[in-house]
């Protein structure tokens, strides 16, 4: 199978009937897209630059950062390299900047909520990533999105900041797409009036999904709930999607669904364009991939929603599979 598999390296992600699609990475550091490169990734579908605010003891720098978005990008060689604004609040504390104390962090004054309300720090992020942008194709993606008025603010310090920067490069950042992560339920069920506004979403499933079943990702107790097949989320998924699609939008997902077995027929069967994951699982999600015919996928959806719960599309799904 791994011989198999590292014929792939090289080749283009596409379905047994012809039809294209992205296999990207999920990276933590610039460092990370060596192995990326190496297990044939389209691109870099998420870049967590959570990193450089939680490895340091300082905020990092508008060169700071700027250096190790350079390093990404080019490191991957003229393919897209999607790097998600600072995530950091809920889970992840940073020493140096104290946050409130909060009896709720996950549905707090976390990411895109703080970059919001302190828009100089924000905008050095963002005239670093137009800086990079120089180097090779560099999206931003926003996390934690919920309403159309959070996604205008966001988009409007990222002008300013653009424009800033293009004040000694001109026209620096006009080609840089500009994309959000789909994690709130709101911003799931309102999808169409988001995709208006931007060039590409990302399906985040590990918040999406916690957020949905009301089930903290990181609680044992409840992780019975983590069901990314669950007949109602998949229409949610598929809802998503295709209002993307109504809108020349693109749909990617990189949370940890995207790198399903069980998940990837019914994803491609929804029309997902990229799947982002982690490097190691990205030659057997292609080998996989060249093996399903997506009308098939297509029909196996409709299959799948009309049922219950999540084991009875897990069953149908794999005995589809092993057929
Ligand atoms: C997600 O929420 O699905 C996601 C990809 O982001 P993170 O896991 O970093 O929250
Ligand atoms: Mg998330």
């Amino acid at each position: 199978q791994l011989a198999e598999w590292a014929k792939l390296v090289d080749a283009p992600s596409v379905s047994k009937d012809g039809k294209e699609f992205e296999i990207a990475a999920n990276i933590g550091t610039p460092d990370d897209v060596e192995d990326a490169t190496k297990q044939g990734a389209d691109g870099v579908g998420l870049f967590r630059s959570e990193f450089l605010y939680m490895s340091g003891d300082h905020f990092p720098s508008e060169d700071e950062q700027f250096e190790a978005y350079k390093k990404a990008v080019e490191g991957m060689n003229g393919k897209p390299v999607v790097v998600r604004t600072m995530d950091i609040g809920g889970d992840k504390p940073l020493d140096y900047m104290p946050l409130p104390e909060e009896l709720n962090p996950f549905l707090g004054y976390r990411a895109i909520r703080i970059c919001l309300q302190q828009p100089d720090m924000f905008k050095t992020q963002l005239r670093a990533l137009v800086r990079a942008s120089e180097f090779g194709p560099i999206q931003i993606m926003f996390p934690m999105i919920a309403t159309v008025a959070e996604l205008r603010a966001a988009k409007k310090i990222y002008e300013e900041a653009k424009a800033e920067v293009q004040a000694t490069h001109p026209g620096l950042g006009d080609n840089v797409k500009i994309g959000m992560m789909i994690e709130v339920p709101l911003a799931a069920v309102n999808a169409d009036a988001l995709a208006k506004e931007v060039d590409f979403f990302s399906i985040g499933t590990n918040d999406l999904i916690q957020y949905f079943f009301a089930a903290d990702r990181g609680n044992e107790s409840v992780s019975y709930l983590y069901q990314p097949l669950n007949p109602a989320l998949l229409s949610v998924i598929k809802h998503v999607i295709e209002a993307a699609h109504r809108h020349d939008t693109k749909a990617a997902m990189c949370g940890e669904m995207a790198g399903d077995e069980l998940a990837l027929p019914l994803l491609m069967g929804m029309g997902l364009d990229e799947y982002s994951m982690s490097a190691t699982s990205i030659l057997r999600t292609r080998s996989m991939m060249s093996k399903l015919d997506t009308k098939e996928c297509a029909e196996l959806v409709e299959e799948a929603i009309n049922l219950s719960t999540a084991e009875e599309v897990a069953e149908l799904v794999k005995s589809r599979l092993n057929k």
